[in-house]
């Protein structure tokens, strides 16, 4: 299987971007295919072996689009969006002053007090020179509107109507329709009260303006992602040779060290050879306060050197280093819809041909009921131009898009659209205990010993646990210091301790599930009184007989309880999920507020314990740092990774907090209720003004109130539609999590 991505050109509404998924999903051997109408990209996964990227084009130009592979740079691509914008712009100018003009001429001289115009154009006194002036004024705007013509004619010739195709259907037949009336003006001049030119006209300038302001917003919705690429700065100081030079970023590669100034961009990721000083890292991590770095601290590309000058060694470039990773990841993200798009999708693909079916019936019915060619023909042209989908296909990705880099900016990626849907239905939050709600920084507190030294019980314990990377094993390595004694036979038994034989003897350090056969009723009491503090008591046994115990703390992160109680309060159950022993796993539970603690669970069962919540009916949430949780983070529907994660806890989360703080899962469950909520907005006002839109452009009050909307105010209402749903997406930025 193969993932490619493909920047789709003349896609115009939710009608194209649901025909161009229709006709790649056709495709024998293409497995998903989702099309974002807001960034235009299609992210396409197909069966190398049976699809060439040939025959995707191929298909896609069949249905009257341009396609072609997103590899190229991105700058030159904003370049020319910036000229077509300000192209667009001043077309747009034009279309506008010209419009207003005709409208004078048309319109000025219907009111009872006309407005002034010279008598040579007077509709009365010169019908036909009236007529031709507004031809002269139409021609233009029709003109700067061409892309809909084109594009709409063309999609309707290849069976996929879009919007396009309803504008120049309805733009159109309103000036043809009138042009035959100019010419029946000089035989039959009563005709000069039934042209159309200014609707033909209006509608053109109307969508132009509502497409131009979508287009201006929808580049908002692309902020967080330029952002993020902005941070990483052009220039870095190489130092060589005791010398300092200015060379491009990109042109540093690992092992290389630069100096980094007060105030100055760090340019890749690295470590601190020398120097030390806070480090703002508020834009990648989210995390506001600056962060003190010293010799041998790592520190993120992009990040800004706050108050001292490090000297730092790159460890990693390009695609490798943790800003690309964060941009590919929430670009990817973007690229994917959530299932709540589907049905607006699904609508919006058969939208556009029953709308014309609509604007016909609507128009056979007016006839039968006796109306003349001119009331039918504005039934007919409102229909069409009102019935305009494209805020339908708008209403989710925006959202999720808005959503999605907001999330990014305080730390927070998530992976897809479907994960920030699923999260906001979460009811059970899980939280790995060691690492996760506590800082996984344990210090030995506690060396109980009988027959031994303390000192020797240590030695043994630590030359065992030297060649774990458990965080039990590393505080018992640093409490020892120097290591004496050779190891051989090592066992590490996953969430019970590790086995090993040091002197000729046989040596395990764990918890008592490892103590098998062993008696351990010596240190009863202290193991119990240890536990209650919350504390982990590993027992330390020689040949099978129990030598003493060693006792470690890990403290609880301040913001854990804190981050604890406000997920109870979002009406979210809390659960402790650890391999430590009870009394510890409880204690820690009161401390930040838990509801339910479940201890003495081995790493491979903590999948199961999930898998057991979710058959009661739970959605649920899964945090852990994925040292020994990532099966659990899988198998929940929402895993999230915490402190940026382990590479395989990136690999196996939907989301990924950037810090190690709780705050920001409760930060990731509201972001998700708000993008959820904005986009059920948008769609309710999507669906709720083409519900009611219809039936009000096809008539249906004339026969009791004689309200008929004119195709102008059809036309404003559909570009309003869309540039309404951008705008209530776009507020979704000023949130504060
Ligand atoms: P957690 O669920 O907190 O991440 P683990 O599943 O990794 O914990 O471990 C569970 C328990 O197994 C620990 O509390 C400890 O008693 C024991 N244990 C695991 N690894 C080791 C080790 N390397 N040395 C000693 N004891 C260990
Ligand atoms: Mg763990």
């Amino acid at each position: 299987m193969k993932e490619e991505i493909y920047i789709i050109s003349g896609m115009s509404c939710a009608a194209c971007s649901s025909a161009v998924e229709r006709v790649t999903r056709k495709i024998d051997g293409v497995e998903r295919s989702d099309v974002n109408l807001t960034t235009g990209k299609m992210t396409i996964v197909y069966d190398e072996t049976k699809v060439k990227p040939k025959l995707i084009k191929e298909k896609v130009k069949k249905a009257g689009f341009g396609i072609r592979a997103d590899n190229d740079d991105q700058r030159t691509t904003d370049g020319i969006d910036g000229e077509k914008n300000n192209s667009q712009r001043n077309e747009l100018i034009c279309a506008v002053i010209i419009t207003l003009l005709l409208l004078y001429v048309s319109m000025g001289q219907m009111f009872k007090y006309k407005l002034p115009v010279p008598e040579i154009i007077d509709m009365n006194r010169m019908p036909e020179n009236y007529a031709l002036t507004q031809i002269l004024l139409t021609i233009p705007i029709l003109y700067f509107g061409r892309r809909f013509f084109i594009n709409g004619f063309k999609a309707l010739f290849h069976r996929n109507p879009n919007m396009d195709s309803l504008v120049a259907i309805g733009s159109g037949s309103s000036f043809l329709y009138s042009l035959y009336l100019t010419y029946l003006i000089p035989y039959e001049p009563h005709h000069v009260h039934h042209l159309y030119y200014e609707s033909a006209a209006v509608v053109i300038t109307f969508i132009m303006l509502g497409k131009f302001l979508e287009s201006r917003n929808k580049e908002k919705t692309k902020g967080a992602i330029k952002k993020l690429m902005e941070l990483a700065p052009d220039t870095a100081l190489l130092v060589k040779d005791d010398m300092v030079t200015e060379v491009a970023s990109e042109s540093l590669k690992p092992g290389d060290i630069v100096l980094v100034k007060p105030g100055a961009k760090i340019p890749l990721d690295g470590i601190v050879k020398s120097g030390s000083g806070g480090v703002d890292e508020s834009m990648l991590t989210g995390e506001s306060l600056p962060v003190e770095k010293s010799e041998g601290s790592e520190v993120i590309g992009g990040s800004i050197s706050y108050n001292g000058a490090l000297y730092v060694e790159i460890t990693r470039i390009g695609e490798d280093t943790t800003l690309s990773k964060i941009i590919k990841f929430v670009e990817d993200a973007q690229g994917k819809k959530a299932p709540i798009s589907k049905i607006a999708d699904k609508v919006a693909g058969i939208f556009v041909p029953s709308v014309i079916g609509i604007a016909v019936l609507a128009s056979v019915i007016w006839t039968i009921a006796g109306k003349d060619f001119s009331f039918v023909l504005r039934i007919f042209t409102s229909v069409l131009v009102i019935a305009c989908p494209c805020a339908l296909g708008l209403a989710t990705p925006t959202a999720i898009m808005v959503g999605t880099g907001l999330g990014a900016s305080n730390g927070i990626l998530i992976r897809s659209g479907e994960a920030l849907e699923i999260t906001h239905n979460i009811n059970v939050v899980v939280l790995d205990k060691t690492g996760t709600v506590t800082e996984g920084k344990p210090v030995v507190t506690e060396i109980i010993s009988n027959g031994i030294s303390e000192e020797e019980l240590l030695q043994y314990a630590a030359a065992v646990e030297a060649s774990s990377d458990h965080p039990l094993a590393k505080a018992i390595v640093e409490r020892a210091g120097v290591i004496t004694k050779q190891v051989t036979e090592f066992e590490n038994v996953s969430g019970m301790g590790i086995r090993a034989a040091a002197d000729g003897k046989r040596i395990a350090v764990g918890n008592k599930r490892l103590m098998d056969g062993v008696d351990v009723s010596e240190f009863e009491s202290d193991i119990k009184r240890l536990s209650e503090q919350g504390e982990t008591p590993m027992y330390v046994a020689i040949n099978s007989k129990l030598m003493g115990i060693i006792s470690v703390a890990d403290s609880v992160k301040e913001t854990s309880r804190e981050a604890v109680s406000k997920l109870k309060k979002a009406g979210i159950k809390v659960y402790l999920l650890t391999g430590d022993n009870k009394a510890a796993a409880e204690h820690i539970g009161r401390l930040v507020g838990a509801d339910e603690v479940i201890s003495e669970v081995l790493p491979e069962d903590k999948a199961e314990v999930v898998k057991k919540l979710q058959a009661e009916g739970n959605k649920v949430m899964m945090v852990g740092d994925g040292i020994n949780d990532a099966p659990a983070l899988v198998q929940a529907d929402v895993g999230a990774a915490v402190g940026g994660g382990s590479d395989i806890a990136i690999e196996s989360a939907d989301i990924v907090l950037m810090k190690s703080d709780l705050n920001d899962v409760y930060k990731a469950i509201r972001l998700s209720r708000m993008t959820i909520k904005n986009v059920k907005e948008n769609l309710f006002w999507a669906f709720c003004y083409n519900t009611i839109g219809i039936p009000i452009a096809a008539g249906i009050l004339y026969p009791f109130n004689g309200m008929l909307l004119s195709p102008m105010f059809a036309g404003l209402a559909m570009s309003l539609s869309s540039v309404c749903v951008v705008s209530n997406a776009l507020r979704l930025r000023s949130k504060k999590l």
